[in-house]
């Protein structure tokens, strides 16, 4: 990874404004590994001509073997807004998406404040994505959706663009009827509505991807049109007048030359999709060269890369194509670093739930501000094996304080009560690390909002425990989920 890069997140993680904690969630097969695995091309952690097909996530080899997400594995992004020129770290828990290994998703959802949460567009929200959500809103954690696979949408529904649209907005409605279910702080009044850019719409396996942001973006200069007016213009009931060159929420009537108005999700985001996407589909040079003059590409899309792309396969080409039109790990990291809780933000409301102890004692006053000066809270999600597999490595999130290599801490068990010593054991951290997906970076302390790997507390740890400083402190809660799997 480049040096530039883990510099940056060192830089960054000092201020928890700037993080962003998530895990991916999904029903097994609805892309998540697909769709990670283009972030981590973006921040160059793996090349991107891997991104689409490699499992860099994927650690554990019988997950390959079963074709499944199975540990969870954490890695931090830096990530740069291109426009805003806003910086944040990303920590990226991958959640598995199998039901068997449902102990590690609520494992990793713990260390976490919001949850990119993938849904298939053909497939609709399965019965896992309803499990995990729900387990997600139980731990107060706050959702950002991606409806992915939407090529299948393409390629099955052909130019049915009225049918797409009521797909995903079908998906849409049924997550939000399952956070209304399940309403809780981290949710009051949240909804997910693409005209908010909450909603992000992807190909993984292609590389592509967007959210209204994008295109009200693009349209902006056109309409000279703020892009957050815009954005709220091209979803829903609204449709554009050609002939009055604007938009309208009637519903859709004939106008003088028979033509119907179109709606105007369909007008500028579908169609020049569609268009682009089927002279890509045909190797239509002709008509690709005219859409990439007119998508501004021509300094990226040259003729020459344009003849090459005759020779590649099919998704070869709409990959190249499509992805510098709409480049899929730019629009979900702007969506991630818009929409989901900062640690600041979150602990405001999680603390109480989290903490075991009474709301205002030193431990859940310095976790509520996510203070790194206070006591160290830290909860330990999982253990994970070093190279040699002699020792574990604990991963965690640190809730309060800060964490540093020589520090004593006292390692609570999920056993533990304040004030007796059955449960309790006083470690000395060795080494502690950033977790790179497959490589660690060594790292001196991480400070309240952070996730980190720790080297010397292997032999004292039961798994999910408490790492403090403070005397008095509670444990945080330990977590018991039972699993109700509902048959469809
Ligand atoms: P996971 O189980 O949720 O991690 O899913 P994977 O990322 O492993 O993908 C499952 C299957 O769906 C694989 O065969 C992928 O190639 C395929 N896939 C993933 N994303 C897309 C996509 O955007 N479009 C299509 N058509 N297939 C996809």
């Amino acid at each position: 990874m480049k040096t530039l890069q883990i510099e940056k997140i060192r830089e960054l993680m000092m201020n928890p404004n700037q993080i962003r904690n998530m895990s991916v969630i999904a029903h097994v097969d609805h892309g998540k590994t697909t769709l990670t695995d283009s972030l981590l091309a973006r921040a160059g952690i793996i090349s991107e001509n891997n991104a689409g097909k490699a499992c860099m996530m994927d650690t554990d080899p019988k997950e390959q073997e079963m074709g499944i997400t199975i540990k969870s594995t954490g890695v931090s992004l830096y990530y740069q807004n291109a426009v805003t020129k806003q910086e944040s770290i990303i920590n990226l828990i991958d959640s598995p998406g199998h039901i068997d290994f449902s102990g590690e998703v609520t494992a990793a959802l713990r260390v976490t404040d919001g949850a990119l949460v993938v849904v298939d567009a053909v497939e609709g929200v399965a019965v896992q994505t309803e499990t995990v959500l729900r387990q997600a809103c139980q731990e107060r954690i706050r959702p950002v959706l991606v409806i992915n696979k939407l090529d299948r949408l393409f390629s099955e529904l052909k130019d049915d663009y009225e049918n797409i649209y009521q797909r995903v907005n079908k998906i849409i409605a049924k997550v939000n009827s399952i956070l209304e279910m399940h309403e809780n702080d981290s949710i009051r009044g949240y909804t997910l509505d693409p005209s908010l850019g909450n909603v992000a719409f992807s190909s993984g396996k292609q590389c592509w991807g967007f959210t209204l942001k994008t295109f009200a973006r693009i349209y902006s200069q056109k309409f000279s049109t703020k892009e957050e007016i815009l954005m709220t213009k091209l979803w829903g009931d609204n449709y554009f007048n050609p002939q009055a060159k604007s938009f309208t929420s009637e519903v859709a009537q004939i106008n003088n030359q028979n033509k119907k108005f179109e709606r105007s999700f369909i007008e500028f985001v579908l169609v020049p999709l569609g268009k682009y996407y089927s002279a890509s589909s045909n190797a239509n040079i002709e008509v690709l060269s005219k859409m990439v003059e007119k998508l501004n590409l021509s300094s990226i899309l040259t003729p020459v890369e344009l003849e090459r792309l005759k020779q590649v396969d099919l998704q070869e080409r709409i990959k190249r194509t499509m992805r510098v039109w709409l480049p899929l790990a730019d629009a979900i990291l702007e969506m991630v670093q818009d929409h989901l809780p900062s640690p600041k933000e979150a602990m405001k409301y999680r603390s109480l739930y989290l903490y075991e102890g009474p709301a205002d004692d030193e431990a859940c006053t310095a976790m509520r501000e996510c203070n790194s000066e206070g006591p160290l809270m830290l909860y330990v999600s999982k253990m994970v094996p070093t190279a040699d597999l002699s020792r574990f490595y604990a991963f965690g999130r640190v809730f309060s304080g800060t964490i540093s290599q020589g520090m004593k801490v006292r390692v609570q068990g999920t056993d533990y009560k304040p004030g007796s010593k059955e449960g309790l054991f006083i470690k000395t951290i060795q080494r502690t690390f950033l977790m790179m997906g497959k490589q660690h970076e060594p790292i001196e302390s991480v400070p309240a909002g952070g996730t980190v790997l720790i080297l010397g507390v292997d032999n004292a740890l039961t798994k999910t425990d408490t790492l403090t400083t403070s005397e008095i402190a509670h444990n945080i809660r330990n977590m018991k989920y039972t699993i109700s799997l509902i048959l469809r």
